[in-house]
């Protein structure tokens, strides 16, 4: 609760508004972006609005201020979150997380950049050679996956195409000792659509960071792997076409296919094959070449591209991870190994026409304000009771209801959705909805969207809609069960397995398996993704959490522009308003009693300049009794609570006059 900056200003913590309202939030938030005060906090929370212009915030000198201090002794800065996780964690010893959410464009990539370089200089003071060079590579780490992951998409001109969890491991000193990736692959579609020749020119720019990590790890067979995924994931966008001819179905030219044989060290005949039949086995066991029909091919390639930038990319997290895994590390010589974890992860997303992609979005953001809910609500209670202070129930929404609709055993949309994708014979999205329909047509969540018989516009519906915390979404069925299967057929993951370059042939290993031996019950991408976050959230949960919200000002990129309406809907499904109203129904500001005499002091005659109580905590008892919100706080044992901030507001108006 900073109130180091003038009220010109707005207010620099949330919690301080005279009321919460949309109203009074969206006047500070656009009065504090226009006063170029792009971060503002709740509580502990920063709410960061993407300046979309340089800001002369993040220098040494800022460092300076932030580093060691308290929340409320700065004004709102990133500094000031990636501060106290790392204070949390050297001090007390405790595994942190900063969960950095928001749209694309929003600005959390560059956040979690913000935050590492802060890790980086207030570590390691004796510039220690070795974990100078851990700092160097974590830092640098990120150019590699940004130049391989992020494509210009029309929301952002270096947009993630991928989540990104990292750990970063300390030692007992505070010094960082390695780190891990986790990666959560989502939109190789719009990567491949937009990205494939930004991707080859940015990788020209990025040189230097991939030769970097990759020296020890064979940069060279990188390069060449970064030109296969290239031009193969380029090639099904134009090149590579099927015509039918006489009723069979024929690749156009062969430039394509040795293009593809090529780069891929595999036989131009094989290439032909795997993009024109597969294998499959008979009910009795037999194993027959079936021919595609021209739509299967196509469908086969575009997927054979998809997979081939997937497993490329997982390879490259892979390389990163054994190059900063934390090594030789003795727990018994070296104490406890602590670990910050950053999370860059896509916020809530509505467009106007939401595929599988936002369902698995939005279903993760789903996960992760459970998360939320559960330990800021924890977090407060675990704090009144070291406190001594009873606790005030509140109510919230709790979404867990929503997250049940999603992913519960048998009865989930997921489990419906794969239910539909593993039985034979053939199952249209169409018919995939209306079983969700039947089985989730109750739920208080989820609405049916089907269309009535005498509404002739459309011959099916098509769509559902999930009442998610953060706003209802109708989400367009088509696709679903495609996108829903792992698509790809065995035929190609054979062709690369047998590929001369052994590079690729380590990312295929389900390869070498026979048609008869693959498994008939694949995990499908929606359990993929739903079981990588609940990993995540298992892993977040036991760490004391940090968080960062980001809101995105407008569509045009403009450093002046506050789009109303785009604002407050990010607001509205952050749950930015719930947030501050949680943070005020307890005690909305707490401080221990030294810091708060310090600060306070002299507004009190019992207190100025010395105070002859005979405790800190008899002190503030005078100071708070002068100023007759008595009836307002209450007393812990180290700390001193209040519930609305308006008392603080006296008292820093009169410190501010003296
Ligand atoms: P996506 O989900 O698409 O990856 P994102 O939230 O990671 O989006 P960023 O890539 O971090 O968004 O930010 C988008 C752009 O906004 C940046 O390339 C930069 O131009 C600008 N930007 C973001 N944050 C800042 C900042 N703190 N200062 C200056 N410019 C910023
Ligand atoms: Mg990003």
């Amino acid at each position: 609760m900073a109130e180091l900056e003038g009220l010109e200003f707005g207010k620099s913590d949330f919690v301080l508004l005279d009321e919460v309202n949309m109203e009074q939030f969206m006047e500070n938030l656009k009065l504090r972006f226009e006063k170029a005060r792009i971060y503002t906090f709740i509580g502990e929370v920063v709410v960061s609005v993407n300046p979309y212009k340089q800001m002369d915030i993040y220098g040494k000198e800022a460092i300076d201020a932030y580093r060691g201090r308290e929340l409320y002794e700065n004004p709102p800065h990133l500094y000031a979150v990636a501060d106290a996780a790392y204070k949390a964690m050297k001090r007390r010893a405790k595994d942190t997380c900063i969960v950095i959410s928001g749209e694309s464009g929003a600005g959390k990539t560059e956040a979690s950049k913000y935050i590492m370089q802060y890790i980086a200089a207030i570590t390691n003071p004796s510039q220690r050679a070795e974990v100078e060079s851990v700092k160097n590579v974590l830092l640098k780490s990120n150019c590699v996956l940004e130049a391989f992951g992020n494509a210009k998409t029309n929301r952002n001109d270096n947009s993630s195409r991928f989540g990104k969890y990292m750990d970063i491991n300390f030692n007992f000193n505070g010094d960082p000792t390695g780190g891990h990736i986790n990666n959560y692959l989502l939109e190789k579609v719009r990567l491949l659509r937009g990205g494939s020749e930004e991707m080859l020119g940015s990788l020209h720019l990025q040189n230097d960071p991939v030769n970097y990590v990759y020296t020890r790890e064979g940069a060279a067979s990188t390069f060449y792997n970064t030109r296969i995924m290239n031009c193969v994931s380029a090639t099904p966008q134009g090149n590579l076409q099927f015509e039918t001819d006489s009723e069979s179905v024929q690749v156009v030219g062969s430039e394509a296919v040795s293009d593809i044989a090529g780069l891929t060290t595999t036989e131009p005949d094989n290439v032909t094959k795997s993009l024109l039949y597969r294998t499959v086995a008979t009910g009795g066991g037999e194993v027959i070449e079936k021919g595609h029909t021209e739509k299967e091919a196509c469908f086969g390639r575009d997927a054979f591209a998809k997979a081939l930038y997937e497993r490329l990319f997982c390879w490259i997290v892979a390389r990163i991870n054994a190059v900063i895994e934390v090594k030789d590390y003795n727990p018994v010589l070296h104490g406890k190994n602590t670990v910050i974890g950053v999370l860059d992860i896509y916020g809530f997303e509505i467009f106007d026409n939401n595929s599988f992609e936002q369902f698995c979005i939005n279903y993760c953001n789903e996960k992760l304000q459970q998360l939320f809910i559960e330990l800021i609500l924890r977090q407060e209670q675990d704090e009144y009771q070291r406190e001594g202070i009873t606790w005030q129930h509140i109510d919230y929404f709790n979404n867990q209801i929503i997250v049940d609709l999603v992913e519960q055993p048998h009865k989930g949309i997921i489990s419906v959705l794969d239910e539909a994708c593993l039985t034979v014979g053939k199952v249209t999205d169409t018919i995939c909805l209306e079983s969700m329909d039947a089985k989730l047509g109750q739920h208080p969540h989820y609405t049916s969207r089907k269309l009535t018989p005498s509404d002739k516009t459309m011959e099916f519906h098509r769509d559902f809609r999930i009442r998610h915390y953060a706003g209802d979404v109708t989400y367009s069925v088509e696709g679903f069960l495609d996108k829903n299967k792992d698509p790809l057929f065995q035929d190609f993951k054979r062709l690369m397995y047998n590929s001369s370059n052994p590079v690729l042939k380590e990312m295929w290993p389900d390869g070498q398996l026979s048609i008869t031996e693959v498994t008939k019950r694949p995990l499908t991408a929606a359990t993929l993704f739903k079981n990588s976050i609940v990993a995540l959230v298992d892993k977040l949960g036991c760490k004391e959490p940090y968080y960062v919200r980001c809101i995105k000002p407008n569509e045009m990129k403009s450093p002046v522009l506050f789009d109303d309406a785009r604002c407050q809907h990010q607001v509205a499904y952050l749950g930015l308003l719930e947030n501050v109203r949680v943070r005020r129904a307890g005690f909305a500001y707490r401080q221990p009693y030294a810091r708060f005499l310090q600060r306070y002091k002299m507004t009190c005659e019992y207190t100025w300049p010395n105070h002859l109580m005979e405790t800190d905590r008899e002190a503030v008892e005078a100071i708070v009794t002068q100023h007759g919100f008595q009836d307002d706080v209450a007393y812990g044992h180290t700390k001193l609570f209040v519930r609305t901030p308006r008392s603080l507001f006296t008292l820093e108006q009169e410190r501010a006059a003296l």
